[in-house]
């Protein structure tokens, strides 16, 4: 099969597994810089342009958009999927996964468990907002921010107050959630291909740091699931709509609570931890589905 793959970054870890991991298996993947991508909307036979020369006769795209470049990149990945070539992830669930209020709505809607949740954008009504998750302690996250910034926890109502009131200042969208304490400063990476779990790790933070985002020092390792662990992270991608996916889950006293899906998870912290062949899952993933045609061709 002929692959693209849409990263802005040949030399990060994940772009470089996932090449590395489709030629061994005998396919021709090449690596696509979806911002340099060009596209003729018009046309009758809708076309990407790379480096001067149409791209064509793929078999199937791996998306791998960054967070900052959702608006061109799900543009490009939407062209494909115009063009009939199968997508890893289609753009309209890669658009959906990257509104974390979407994502909470939808997962709300399945019944998937999720820790008690209320936003705001500017409220006047702080009381009212911190009263949704029954007082302090909780924790307060910015939702535009990423790897742990932005992610507060506020011990009294009267600290709480004051971090609402800052954000306020900053006209932000805040999203207020219980604080899931006895995760101890530690959550679950589930990886999800297709509908399985093909590899978990726990990430603890650092001592005294309740968030266990890797950036922010903490540490990663292999762990095995509960049965209704295995089944939340399936259901949550399932959900999103997305074929590969890291869904974040916290155990918390009332079950696994998911926090949040990510349609570009990395592959570097979670190989190495789990020593599993992710990359050659992708691959597998896609040998068994990509059909022309098959993603479907959703403008909407
Ligand atoms: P980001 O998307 O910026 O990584 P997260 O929402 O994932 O932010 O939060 C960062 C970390 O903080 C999580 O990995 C988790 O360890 C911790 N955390 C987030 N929300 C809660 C919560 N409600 N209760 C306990 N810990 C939390
Ligand atoms: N275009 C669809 C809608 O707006 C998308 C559905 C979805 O993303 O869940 O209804």
């Amino acid at each position: 099969m002929k692959i693209a793959i849409l990263s802005q970054k040949p030399s990060l870890y994940s772009t470089r597994r996932l090449k590395e991991a489709g030629e061994e298996r005998g396919h021709e993947m090449k690596i696509v810089d979806y911002l340099r991508c060009y596209m003729n909307i018009t046309s009758h036979r809708p076309s990407v342009m790379y480096q001067g020369k149409l791209l064509e006769n793929f078999d199937a795209i791996i998306p791998r958009i960054a967070a900052s470049k959702t608006f061109y990149g799900t543009a490009v990945v939407r062209q494909f999927e115009m063009m009939g070539v199968f997508s890893a992830n289609e753009s309209q669930a890669i658009s959906r996964s990257r509104d974390k209020l979407r994502c909470l709505q939808l997962l709300a809607r399945e019944g998937i468990g999720l820790p008690v949740t209320g936003f705001a954008n500017s409220t006047k009504d702080i009381e009212g907002l911190i009263g949704i998750v029954n007082g302090a302690p909780l924790v307060i996250k910015l939702l535009e921010g990423t790897q742990g910034i932005g992610v507060v926890l506020a011990e009294t109502t009267q600290a709480a107050t004051s971090v609402i009131e800052a954000f306020r200042g900053l006209d932000a969208n805040i999203l207020v959630q219980e604080f899931i304490k006895e995760a101890k400063g530690a959550d679950i990476r589930c990886f999800v291909v297709g509908d399985r779990v093909v590899a978990s790790m726990k990430r603890q933070g650092a001592p005294g740091e309740f968030r266990s985002n890797l950036h922010r020092g903490g540490t990663a390792e292999k762990i095995k699931l509960t049965p209704e662990e295995r089944s939340t992270a399936v259901r949550a991608a399932k959900t999103m709509g997305l074929k590969v996916s890291g869904v974040d889950i916290l155990r918390s006293n009332h079950g696994p609570v998911v926090m949040e899906v990510n349609s570009s998870p990395g592959l570097e912290g979670i190989e190495a931890a789990t020593g599993a062949d992710i990359a050659g899952k992708i691959i597998e993933f896609i040998e068994k589905n990509a059909a022309k045609g098959k993603t479907r061709d959703r403008i909407q």
